[in-house]
Protein backbone atom coordinates (compact mmCIF):
# COMPACT_ATOMS: atom_id res chain seq x y z
CA UNK A 1 0.00 0.00 0.00
CA UNK A 2 3.27 2.20 0.71
CA UNK A 3 3.57 1.87 -3.44
CA UNK A 4 0.19 3.04 -4.11
CA UNK A 5 0.05 5.71 -6.69
CA UNK A 6 -4.27 6.27 -7.99
CA UNK A 7 -4.79 8.96 -10.39
CA UNK A 8 -7.79 10.25 -12.03
CA UNK A 9 -8.33 12.29 -14.86
CA UNK A 10 -11.30 14.55 -14.35
CA UNK A 11 -11.69 16.70 -17.76
CA UNK A 12 -13.75 18.48 -19.92
CA UNK A 13 -14.85 17.28 -22.35
CA UNK A 14 -17.11 19.39 -24.64
CA UNK A 15 -16.48 20.90 -28.19
CA UNK A 16 -13.18 23.28 -26.94
CA UNK A 17 -11.39 20.48 -25.31
CA UNK A 18 -10.91 18.21 -28.05
CA UNK A 19 -7.32 18.55 -28.63
CA UNK A 20 -6.43 18.63 -24.78
CA UNK A 21 -8.12 15.39 -24.49
CA UNK A 22 -6.36 13.76 -28.24
CA UNK A 23 -3.19 14.98 -26.34
CA UNK A 24 -3.87 13.23 -22.95
CA UNK A 25 -4.93 10.25 -25.53
CA UNK A 26 -2.41 9.77 -27.03
CA UNK A 27 0.09 9.81 -24.12
CA UNK A 28 -1.59 8.34 -21.46
CA UNK A 29 -0.03 4.72 -21.36
CA UNK A 30 3.37 6.35 -21.86
CA UNK A 31 3.10 8.65 -18.82
CA UNK A 32 1.99 5.47 -16.90
CA UNK A 33 4.81 3.47 -18.19
CA UNK A 34 7.06 6.17 -16.89
CA UNK A 35 5.90 6.76 -13.36
CA UNK A 36 5.93 2.34 -13.14
CA UNK A 37 9.62 2.91 -13.75
CA UNK A 38 9.66 4.07 -9.85
CA UNK A 39 8.84 0.66 -8.95
CA UNK A 40 5.27 2.20 -8.03
CA UNK A 41 1.54 0.35 -8.64
CA UNK A 42 0.15 2.90 -10.53
CA UNK A 43 -3.73 2.78 -11.37
CA UNK A 44 -5.10 5.41 -14.11
CA UNK A 45 -8.93 6.27 -14.17
CA UNK A 46 -10.95 8.86 -16.37
CA UNK A 47 -13.64 11.16 -15.54
CA UNK A 48 -15.52 13.03 -18.37
CA UNK A 49 -17.72 16.06 -17.29
CA UNK A 50 -20.12 17.99 -19.99
CA UNK A 51 -23.02 19.84 -18.85
CA UNK A 52 -26.52 19.86 -17.43
CA UNK A 53 -28.12 21.64 -21.01
CA UNK A 54 -31.87 20.87 -21.16
CA UNK A 55 -32.68 17.42 -19.00
CA UNK A 56 -29.48 16.13 -20.68
CA UNK A 57 -28.92 12.36 -19.11
CA UNK A 58 -25.16 11.99 -19.57
CA UNK A 59 -23.79 14.65 -17.33
CA UNK A 60 -20.35 12.60 -17.01
CA UNK A 61 -19.25 9.74 -18.29
CA UNK A 62 -16.48 7.75 -16.05
CA UNK A 63 -13.92 4.79 -16.31
CA UNK A 64 -12.45 2.84 -12.81
CA UNK A 65 -9.28 2.97 -11.85
CA UNK A 66 -7.23 -0.05 -13.47
CA UNK A 67 -3.88 -0.56 -14.08
CA UNK A 68 -4.78 -2.70 -17.39
CA UNK A 69 -3.03 -0.59 -20.13
CA UNK A 70 -5.47 -1.85 -22.73
CA UNK A 71 -8.51 -0.76 -20.81
CA UNK A 72 -6.89 2.58 -19.99
CA UNK A 73 -6.30 2.83 -23.70
CA UNK A 74 -9.96 1.90 -24.91
CA UNK A 75 -11.66 4.52 -22.17
CA UNK A 76 -9.38 7.02 -23.86
CA UNK A 77 -10.61 5.87 -27.51
CA UNK A 78 -14.34 6.40 -26.51
CA UNK A 79 -16.61 9.59 -27.59
CA UNK A 80 -15.42 11.16 -25.10
CA UNK A 81 -16.61 14.87 -26.70
CA UNK A 82 -20.27 15.62 -25.83
CA UNK A 83 -22.03 18.60 -24.01
CA UNK A 84 -21.62 22.02 -24.09
CA UNK A 85 -24.16 24.67 -24.56
CA UNK A 86 -23.55 27.73 -21.55
CA UNK A 87 -19.88 28.39 -21.10
CA UNK A 88 -19.88 27.61 -17.47
CA UNK A 89 -19.88 23.18 -17.19
CA UNK A 90 -20.30 20.63 -14.57
CA UNK A 91 -16.98 20.82 -13.32
CA UNK A 92 -18.95 19.94 -9.77
CA UNK A 93 -19.83 16.62 -10.95
CA UNK A 94 -16.93 15.70 -12.13
CA UNK A 95 -15.23 15.93 -9.05
CA UNK A 96 -18.42 13.91 -7.47
CA UNK A 97 -17.39 11.16 -9.16
CA UNK A 98 -14.00 11.34 -8.66
CA UNK A 99 -14.31 11.27 -5.27
CA UNK A 100 -16.32 8.01 -5.51
CA UNK A 101 -14.00 6.73 -7.32
CA UNK A 102 -12.53 2.86 -6.60
CA UNK A 103 -9.34 4.57 -4.83
CA UNK A 104 -7.54 1.62 -3.29
CA UNK A 105 -7.02 1.47 0.62
CA UNK A 106 -3.78 3.56 1.42
CA UNK A 107 -3.00 4.51 -1.84
CA UNK A 108 -1.64 8.70 -2.70
CA UNK A 109 -4.48 9.67 -4.80
CA UNK A 110 -4.35 12.21 -6.73
CA UNK A 111 -6.81 14.20 -9.34
CA UNK A 112 -5.92 15.83 -12.24
CA UNK A 113 -8.80 18.40 -13.29
CA UNK A 114 -8.83 20.18 -16.60
CA UNK A 115 -10.91 22.20 -18.17
CA UNK A 116 -11.08 25.51 -19.78
CA UNK A 117 -14.35 26.25 -18.49
CA UNK A 118 -15.31 27.68 -15.01
CA UNK A 119 -18.04 25.66 -12.69
CA UNK A 120 -21.80 27.05 -12.43
CA UNK A 121 -21.93 29.61 -10.02
CA UNK A 122 -18.64 30.92 -10.53
CA UNK A 123 -18.92 32.58 -13.84
CA UNK A 124 -19.35 36.23 -13.84
CA UNK A 125 -17.93 37.12 -17.45
CA UNK A 126 -20.37 34.70 -18.76
CA UNK A 127 -23.70 33.51 -19.73
CA UNK A 128 -24.72 30.92 -16.82
CA UNK A 129 -27.80 28.85 -17.38
CA UNK A 130 -27.51 27.92 -13.24
CA UNK A 131 -26.00 31.21 -12.03
CA UNK A 132 -27.21 29.60 -8.95
CA UNK A 133 -25.47 26.60 -9.36
CA UNK A 134 -25.91 23.16 -10.66
CA UNK A 135 -28.85 21.94 -11.27
CA UNK A 136 -27.89 18.79 -8.96
CA UNK A 137 -27.47 20.83 -6.13
CA UNK A 138 -23.61 19.83 -6.17
CA UNK A 139 -20.98 22.84 -5.37
CA UNK A 140 -17.54 22.02 -6.51
CA UNK A 141 -15.75 23.98 -3.34
CA UNK A 142 -18.03 21.47 -1.30
CA UNK A 143 -16.53 18.51 -3.50
CA UNK A 144 -12.90 19.47 -3.10
CA UNK A 145 -13.61 19.73 0.69
CA UNK A 146 -14.85 16.32 0.45
CA UNK A 147 -11.41 15.11 -1.55
CA UNK A 148 -9.61 16.96 0.90
CA UNK A 149 -11.07 14.45 3.97
CA UNK A 150 -10.85 11.18 1.34
CA UNK A 151 -6.84 12.08 1.09
CA UNK A 152 -7.36 12.98 -2.46
CA UNK A 153 -4.92 15.98 -3.91
CA UNK A 154 -6.32 17.86 -6.55
CA UNK A 155 -4.14 19.38 -9.61
CA UNK A 156 -6.02 21.67 -12.05
CA UNK A 157 -4.79 22.92 -14.92
CA UNK A 158 -6.69 25.72 -16.67
CA UNK A 159 -6.37 25.55 -20.78
CA UNK A 160 -7.57 29.49 -21.77
CA UNK A 161 -7.45 32.75 -20.12
CA UNK A 162 -10.71 32.59 -18.15
CA UNK A 163 -10.69 34.42 -15.33
CA UNK A 164 -13.49 32.82 -13.49
CA UNK A 165 -12.22 29.39 -14.28
CA UNK A 166 -8.50 30.85 -13.04
CA UNK A 167 -10.67 31.65 -9.89
CA UNK A 168 -12.39 28.88 -9.21
CA UNK A 169 -9.59 26.32 -10.42
CA UNK A 170 -6.90 27.47 -8.66
CA UNK A 171 -9.45 27.71 -5.42
CA UNK A 172 -10.27 23.70 -5.95
CA UNK A 173 -6.69 22.91 -6.02
CA UNK A 174 -5.58 24.80 -2.75
CA UNK A 175 -8.28 23.27 -1.06
CA UNK A 176 -6.64 20.16 -0.96
CA UNK A 177 -3.15 21.11 -0.79
CA UNK A 178 -2.90 20.70 -4.86
CA UNK A 179 -1.65 23.35 -7.00
CA UNK A 180 -3.12 25.37 -10.25
CA UNK A 181 -1.20 25.42 -13.59
CA UNK A 182 -2.19 27.63 -17.11
CA UNK A 183 -1.41 26.90 -20.44
CA UNK A 184 -2.17 28.21 -23.57
CA UNK A 185 -0.72 25.68 -25.68
CA UNK A 186 -1.40 21.93 -25.74
CA UNK A 187 2.21 20.69 -26.07
CA UNK A 188 3.37 21.34 -22.91
CA UNK A 189 0.30 19.85 -21.51
CA UNK A 190 2.02 15.99 -20.73
CA UNK A 191 5.20 18.35 -19.37
CA UNK A 192 2.90 19.80 -16.93
CA UNK A 193 0.98 16.48 -16.05
CA UNK A 194 4.69 14.47 -15.33
CA UNK A 195 5.68 16.64 -13.39
CA UNK A 196 3.12 16.52 -10.97
CA UNK A 197 3.20 13.04 -11.07
CA UNK A 198 6.85 13.29 -10.10
CA UNK A 199 6.29 15.49 -6.61
CA UNK A 200 3.75 13.11 -5.91
CA UNK A 201 5.96 9.90 -6.63
CA UNK A 202 9.18 12.01 -4.50
CA UNK A 203 6.13 12.23 -1.68
CA UNK A 204 5.58 8.43 -1.59
CA UNK A 205 9.43 7.74 -1.68
CA UNK A 206 9.87 10.20 1.35
CA UNK A 207 7.22 8.26 2.94
CA UNK A 208 8.72 5.22 2.45
CA UNK A 209 11.71 6.71 3.64
CA UNK A 210 9.93 7.99 7.57
CA UNK A 211 8.21 4.51 7.27
CA UNK A 212 10.51 2.23 7.37
CA UNK A 213 13.14 4.57 9.69
CA UNK A 214 9.97 4.53 12.29
CA UNK A 215 10.11 0.59 11.95
CA UNK A 216 13.48 0.71 12.61
CA UNK A 217 13.86 2.87 15.14
CA UNK A 218 16.54 4.57 13.23
CA UNK A 219 16.95 8.72 12.84
CA UNK A 220 16.49 10.15 9.15
CA UNK A 221 18.62 12.67 7.79
CA UNK A 222 15.52 14.65 6.81
CA UNK A 223 14.51 18.51 8.51
CA UNK A 224 11.79 17.88 11.33
CA UNK A 225 8.99 19.44 9.08
CA UNK A 226 9.86 17.21 6.48
CA UNK A 227 9.55 14.17 8.88
CA UNK A 228 6.26 15.76 10.20
CA UNK A 229 4.56 15.99 6.68
CA UNK A 230 5.45 12.41 5.62
CA UNK A 231 4.10 11.10 8.84
CA UNK A 232 0.92 13.37 8.69
CA UNK A 233 0.30 11.84 5.30
CA UNK A 234 1.25 8.21 6.41
CA UNK A 235 -1.46 8.99 9.23
CA UNK A 236 -4.39 10.00 6.50
CA UNK A 237 -3.70 6.86 4.40
CA UNK A 238 -4.14 4.57 6.90
CA UNK A 239 -0.33 3.51 7.70
CA UNK A 240 0.59 4.60 11.37
ZN1 LIG B 1 -24.34 19.27 -11.73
Amino acid sequence: MLNFLDVVFCIDSTGSMESFILEVRRNVIDMMREIKKTGLSVNFGCVFYGDHEHGRQEVVRFYELTNNEKTIETNFQGNTIFGGGDHPEAVADGLHLALNMNWRFGSKRVTILIGDAPPHAYARDSKDDYPNGCPCGLDPLKEAMKCKDENIVIYSIGVSKDRDMREAFNKIASITGGRYFELNEVSNLINIIIDMLRREVQKIEKEKLVYRSMKENKPLPLPTDEINEAKESLKKRGML
